[in-house]
């Protein structure tokens, strides 16, 4: 949603990790706006639960038009890759593996490679068993990005909805075997962001920082 005009001209390829809406909201008006203008279609990746999920309850003719339906004058304007965990598959340069997560829907994180560097990322989930079990075992890992959306304070919130706090984010941490590789916080909810990195820098992890928004990272 906060893409410009320039930054939706390049992007074609969207790799889904589940189907909240905080993840999704901004799919329908995207695929809209550069209807007319595609030259090859957006393809979404995702786990074929996700896809049903889009179908049904988002791209079903109520809500939004059935992309996957339609056809501007070059060809269709969405096609649906559907991935399966522990399957490598490549999107553009970069490989992805993805991996089971701990959420409330059918959720995946990813190991993303490319030639060089290897990421971890998380994406919404609460305590992780498969996750780290791949994680771990990689070769190597250059950065891991992992969520931790809602204070402490806020623990049995966290509980129900499967997100993390900084006391959950440091148990998981603990599980981790990359030891020295850089950690980038993700998905902090927007209303209690200045509360969540105070308590994430009393956890004092070294190697521990926020992932910016809207800063461009190179790995
Ligand atoms: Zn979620």
């Amino acid at each position: 949603m906060a893409a410009s005009f320039e930054q939706k001209q390049k992007i074609r390829n969207i790799v889904l990790t589940h189907a909240h809406l905080d993840h999704i909201a901004g799919l329908p008006l995207f695929i809209d706006d550069l209807f007319a203008s595609l030259t090859e279609p957006i393809r979404i990746y995702a786990e074929s639960e996700v896809i049903e999920v889009l179908e049904r309850d988002i791209f079903n003719w109520d809500i939004y038009p059935r992309f996957s339906a339609l056809s501007n004058e070059n060809g269709a304007v969405l096609e649906y890759k559907p991935f399966e965990k522990g399957k490598e598959f490549c999107v553009g340069d970069l490989r992805f593996t993805a991996t089971g997560v701990n959420h409330k829907v059918p959720a995946v994180g990813f190991l993303v490679s490319d030639a060089q560097t290897s990421l971890a990322i998380s994406s919404d989930t609460a305590e992780m068993n498969e996750f780290w079990e791949v994680v771990n075992n990689a070769e190597r890992i250059d950065s891991l990005l992992i969520e931790c959306a809602f204070p402490n304070e806020l623990r049995d919130l966290a509980r129900v909805s499967h997100h993390l706090t900084p006391d959950g984010l440091k148990s998981e941490i603990a599980k981790f075997k990359h030891k020295n590789c850089p950690i980038y916080v993700i998905n902090l909810k927007p209303m209690y962001r200045e509360e969540i990195i105070a308590q994430l820098e009393n956890l004092q992890i070294e190697n521990l920082q926020v992932l910016q928004v809207g800063k461009v990272y190179n790995w």
